[in-house]
């Protein structure tokens, strides 16, 4: 996921409505049931769902917080969903009971449920399960991701995918890396498959000073996204924040960015106006 905000870019404070891992019944399998449960999409590491509007999609969403993450980026606001060792179980039933429970909330507000994380493909399986219950009940779908498991994700459970919230966080590879720990590659081919495919995209830049917000940069990012105008709804353009600093430290992890601080109005701005110069939508 990326950090939340809000469509002013603010940060997200009080985007809650459910909370945490609460009103979930917490699966408690044996071992080898919970391995097979995992592979077969019956089972999902959850970190958390929230119930939010104005963020992850249109309407009102139930945006569910996968666990596990093979990135590591180093403003990531959650880093308790970077390993799926801190999420709990919970079965699908459990899952598709919640979208029943909101059914009525999505259609009256035009929302539906986001799944995120973490990162979703990380649970391919299960969060097809989701997404197929999702349909057939007639919800809106979109799943938030890096796109660096992207060809986890097969023709049949994209088809269920009305929406995809794409971070691209960087524009070159050396960059991506630093930032994320990882290859900028298979998120650039994600976003081309998704063009082919004619899947809605909602593409997410985080303005990180010192790391992503030079001038070269932010064109590279935006070559890439130019290339699937066809789909791209809008570019959302967030300024870093420092809220995470604080899990970072409660969990023992080096947060590298201790000395940023979020970027200036003026340069906000800029890097909106560089997207909005290739004919793109900018929010
Ligand atoms: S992709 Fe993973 S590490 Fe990066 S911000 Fe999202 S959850 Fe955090």
């Amino acid at each position: 996921m990326t950090q939340s905000t809000d469509l002013l870019g603010r940060p997200a404070r009080n985007r809650r409505a459910g909370a945490g891992i609460e009103g979930m019944a917490e699966a408690g399998l044996a071992r080898s049931e919970r391995l097979t449960a995992l592979r077969e999409g019956r089972l999902a590491v959850i970190h958390s769902w929230e119930l939010v509007t104005a963020v992850d999609g249109p309407g009102t969403r139930l945006t569910i917080f996968f666990a596990g993450c093979p990135l590591r980026c180093v403003y990531c606001h959650n880093p308790d969903t970077m390993e799926m060792r801190r999420g709990q179980d919970v079965e699908l039933a459990e899952l598709e009971r919640l979208l029943r429970r909101y059914r009525r909330v999505f259609a009256v507000t035009g929302g539906g449920i986001t799944l995120s994380g973490g990162e979703v493909l990380m649970q391919p399986a299960v969060a097809r399960a989701v997404l197929r219950t999702a349909k057939e009940l007639g919800i809106h779908t979109a799943i938030d991701t890096s796109g660096y498991l992207g060809a986890v994700a097969k023709d049949e459970f994209l088809a269920d995918v009305d929406l995809v919230l794409l971070d691209v966080k960087s524009g070159d590879e050396a960059t991506y890396r630093a930032l994320t720990g990882r290859a900028l590659q298979p998120t650039v081919d994600f976003g081309d498959r998704l063009a082919r495919a004619g899947i809605a995209t909602w593409v997410r830049f985080v303005v990180v000073p010192g790391w992503t917000d030079a001038v070269e940069n932010v064109e590279r990012v935006a070559d890439i996204v130019e290339r699937w105008r066809d789909v791209v709804e809008r570019v959302e353009v967030l300024p870093f924040h420092t809220m995470g600093q604080d899990k970072w430290d409660a969990l023992g992890m080096q947060y590298r960015l201790r000395d940023v601080q979020p970027p200036s109005a003026e340069v906000v701005e800029r890097v909106r106006e560089q997207f909005r110069a290739r004919g793109l939508t900018v929010r």
